[in-house]
């Protein structure tokens, strides 16, 4: 196995990290900006190394200094683990040019399905169903477009190629609008990704979000972990994760749980990810493929067992995997709640000192937080400071710690999203279960005119 890792990542997934290494005996170092030296997981690494000042662009985004930390230290690989360079295909390539491995699928498999146009193709060749769209980027030629905005049916929705984060992406709903949103998210997508290629999908008005996990060795071994129902968005990013979606059948489960092992196997695929779809009318739609770890991957760990972090480092390590599909089974239903530091009513960031806290615990109760007594929400990053997951025997019984978790959550100091939670484990339509992604918005409307 690797003797030592780096983590090139903060927060609670560098904790997260942590914790994997230490149960497999590995050493850490921990790499951390210049406004990150209190957090735990720097504490408790073997080594730290700071690479930077506060900003990402000058440390969590700074190749070079990762690079040379991992040099400095001895170490043998590297584990980006969610945002950063995660998904960035030439850091995956200069670590590995530099001598040492980059715990994620190769650098050419972070590149296809980085672009969502090659990813929708790659993925349409291997058998998984795509949503009806413009098969490839719009050209410039206005009447085309039309042409094809009316033959998918509006309302349609334009899409950066190299979007993210839940950013590039415009809806239309008639004639009028299309050619003027084509132009306004070609120039978003210059700005923001520095690629200004759009597509064009049929708009789903009533989908779900389920994901599909996989892992896959470098030996052409891929199974699923079964799927997560993510449809608590708002403004396209996840509040609310479970596992297994709601009313989701053994059949529908396996079937398109199937179609993912056999897609991993046909662009050899290695080591954890995850196939997003839309579901609506009980069909699938594939819309990306994210090449990393996810947040909230503990769900699906609680319901099968399965270390999702360690895998991913015995498969970066070379191990062919040591469980069988027919091995796995879900074991009852897990939910997580996203903690951020952030105002209630305008969600905008809430960093600050963290003056008193009490992390939930018992019986089904995870927490993966980085927070304690004393410690300063730095102002420079994402605002996700805990992950509250609850594991029960069915999706009652984990709602039902799940609402015990929260009651007994104590944050001070700082403003967090904690009773809005606190309303959705009660909502009727979340606790019926299988809400759509436009639940969340309109639930917020809602109460903003109460
Ligand atoms: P990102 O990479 O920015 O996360 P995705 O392609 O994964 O972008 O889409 C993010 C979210 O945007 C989805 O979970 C969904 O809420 C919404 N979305 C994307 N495509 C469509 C579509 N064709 N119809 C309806 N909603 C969509």
């Amino acid at each position: 196995m690797f003797e030592k890792i780096v983590i090139a990542n903060r927060g609670e997934i560098g904790l997260r990290i942590l914790r994997a290494c230490n149960e497999m005996g590995i050493k850490t170092v921990a790499v951390h900006s210049s406004a990150d030296r209190d957090l735990i997981h720097v504490r408790l690494a073997d080594e730290s190394v700071c690479i930077g000042p506060p900003a990402s662009s000058d440390s969590y985004l700074n190749i070079p200094a990762i690079i040379s930390a991992a040099e400095v230290t001895d170490a043998m690989a590297i584990h980006p683990g969610y945002g950063f360079l995660s998904e960035n295909a030439d850091f995956a390539q200069r670590v590995e040019e530099s001598g040492f491995v980059f715990i994620g699928p190769r650098a050419e498999t972070i590149r296809l399905m980085g672009d969502k146009i090659s990813a929708i193709e790659a993925m349409k060749a291997a058998g998984i169903p795509t949503i009806p769209g413009s098969d490839g980027p719009l050209g410039d030629d206005p009447k085309h477009n039309l042409k094809l905005a009316r033959n998918i049916g509006f309302p349609v929705i334009i899409k950066a190629s190299g979007g993210g984060g839940g950013r590039g992406m415009r809806v239309v709903h008639s004639d009028a609008a299309l050619s003027s949103a084509i132009n306004m998210t070609r120039a978003e997508a210059r700005a923001a990704f520095g690629n200004d290629t759009v597509y064009m999908e049929k708009f789903l008005d009533h989908p779900r979000h389920i994901e599909v996990q996989i892992l896959a060795d470098k030996h052409g071994h891929a199974l699923y972990l079964f799927e997560r129902d993510c449809s608590m968005q708002r403004r396209h990013q996840k509040v609310i994760e479970e596992a297994p979606a709601p009313g989701i059948t053994p059949e529908q489960r396996a079937q398109i749980g199937e179609l993912c092992a056999k897609a991993c196997r046909d662009i050899g695929y290695s080591g954890a990810g995850t196939f997003e779809f839309l579901y609506q009318d009980d069909k699938f739609y594939f819309i990306e493929m994210n090449t990393r770890l996810q947040v909230e991957h503990p769900v699906t760990e609680l319901i099968t067992g399965i270390d999702i972090v360690q895998q991913q480092i015995r498969i970066a390590f070379g191990e062919p995997l040591s469980v069988r599909q027919e091995d796995l089974k879900i074991t009852g239903h897990a939910i997580e709640c996203r903690i951020n530091a952030e105002d209630p009513l305008t969600f905008t960031p809430s960093p600050g000192l963290v003056t008193q806290s009490h992390m939930p615990a018992g019986p089904g109760i995870r927490v993966d937080s980085h927070l304690y007594n004393g410690y300063r929400v730095p102002p420079y990053y994402d605002s996700m400071i805990a992950k509250i997951i609850a594991h029960g025997p069915d999706r009652g019984s984990a709602l039902r710690r799940m609402r015990g978790a929260l009651y007994e959550l104590v944050i001070d100091g700082i403003k967090t999203n904690a009773d809005l939670h606190r309303r959705l484990v009660n909502d009727a339509a979340f606790v019926a279960g299988g809400i759509n992604i436009h639940y969340l918005e309109q639930k917020l409307k809602n109460m903003n005119k109460e």
